[in-house]
């Protein structure tokens, strides 16, 4: 079952962590107390609520999951991954050029709000130059950096949220969330984090009776299971159990436990601090909230990870007032919520489609030289997104062009199959 409230108080609940967390993030904590008081910071900065790099890509990670339920309808597709890099790619965009972009594939992109630069992660920002560039992308199998950063585990969120109540697998889900992390962090470390965190809040948005302990210890359990050769996996585990033993310690007062946890700087250490944040303050948002960004390490990250988990555990109408008052973007990111949560998600989609674009094999359209077909190994033809525009249908974005091109007057099939043989037997 979903529950619009959950959704929204996922998004938004994250949203508040981060911008509480964003006026700390490089402050040690003896600076964080000379500034904000022995209690450190318990309200927005100024009374603003600024969101970071980490509400933002939490909210293009959403778009590309619902641009990857448009394009399965519209035939040819190629794994959410791949449109929540292109929705990252947009992402790219706003935080490299100027309002407004000549192209983009997410109505995101299309908002100037969304051009600001908010301390974006140096790992995204080289790994989307370089796929918009190469068209390659990062994936577990196919690593392109060795960048455990928690830029991959901060913005899955939204993954566990789309699929809450679908018929698609909670494996399968946590899958998609690992690899739309790989898209940009190729460490176990930076992509195993996200599946957890996918898992825990698509357990929490799907039942209005599940706990985060249980939440935690079911994702763990699963991980264990999907990826039990890789390497880094008993290491994330071993952080995620320190985690749980500490919240229920309560001779360790919170910042004693942090420490033990780590910065948060890097993506097990991140899910970790907001998950032991999370349990020790299961009953009370706030005091989760204040725990998870009043230390010395990423606090924004660390903030917004536990405001998704405890947004998606009490929903958007629990969470304290003060964090909705001028939270930048709380509009967008309700209307985000409603929109993952009105999704129709194909029930029978291989969702784990996850080839590197270069892998696909590729040929010109024989009638369209503007354009890229990429033909997948079932014999699915989508396009690749590297062209520009059709000859005949100038106002379609590239996505659009490979659908309509049967309506093109000068579309020839004999011409085209013929191409694809030729191209095929050689
Ligand atoms: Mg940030």
């Amino acid at each position: 079952m979903r529950n619009l409230d959950k959704f929204k108080g996922c998004l938004v609940g994250g949203a508040a962590g981060d911008a509480l967390g964003y006026a700390v993030e490089f402050l040690s904590e003896s600076t964080i107390s000379a500034s904000y008081g022995p209690g450190g910071i318990t309200r927005y900065a100024n009374g603003r609520g600024l969101i970071s790099d980490d509400t933002q890509m939490s909210m293009f990670t959403a778009a590309g999951l619902l641009l990857g339920a448009e394009r399965f309808k519209s035939g040819g597709f190629a794994g959410y991954p791949y449109y929540i890099a292109l929705s990252y790619g947009d992402w790219y965009g706003t935080q490299t050029a100027e309002f407004p972009l000549k192209r983009s594939y997410v109505p995101l992109a299309k908002m100037p709000e969304m051009f600001s630069r908010r301390a974006p992660g140096k790992t995204s920002l080289s790994a989307l130059s370089h796929f918009l560039e190469s068209h390659e992308y990062g994936t577990i199998e196919h690593r392109i950096n060795h960048s455990k950063g928690c830029g991959g585990v901060m913005r899955a969120a939204p993954v566990g949220l789309f699929f809450a109540g679908t018929a698609i697998p909670v494996w399968e889900s946590d899958i998609i969330a690992a690899q739309s992390a790989a898209l940009t962090h190729g460490h176990g470390l930076g992509w195993l984090p996200a599946a957890l965190l996918a898992h825990i809040v698509r357990l929490l948005a799907e039942d209005a009776g599940e706990t985060v302990l249980h939440a935690v210890e079911d994702a763990s359990k699963t991980l264990a299971g999907l990826f039990p050769d890789i390497r880094h996996t008993n290491q994330m585990l071993a952080r995620i159990k320190k985690a749980v033993d500490l919240a229920a310690n309560l001779e360790i007062d919170d910042l004693t436990a942090i420490h033990k946890l780590g910065e948060g700087w890097v993506g097990d250490e991140a899910l970790a601090v907001a998950v032991f944040c999370a349990l020790r303050h299961s009953d009370d948002m706030e005091a989760a909230l204040i725990a998870a960004v009043n230390h010395g390490g990423d606090s924004d990250s660390t903030g917004a990870i536990c405001g998704n988990i405890m947004g998606a555990l009490f929903g958007y109408d629990a969470i304290p007032a003060p964090f909705k008052t001028n939270l930048e973007l709380h509009d967008t990111l309700c209307s985000l919520a409603e929109q993952l949560y009105g999704a129709d998600v194909p029930a029978d989609s291989y969702a784990v489609e996850t080839k590197k674009a270069d892998e696909m094999e590729t040929l010109p359209c024989a009638t369209c030289r503007f354009r890229t077909i990429v033909t997948l190994p079932d014999g699915t033809a989508l396009d690749s997104g590297r062209g520009s525009t059709c000859a005949a249908y100038p106002d379609l974005k590239p996505l659009d062009v490979m659908s309509d091109c049967a309506h093109c007057p000068k579309y020839d099939r004999e011409q085209e199959t013929a191409a694809r043989n030729d191209f095929h037997s050689r």
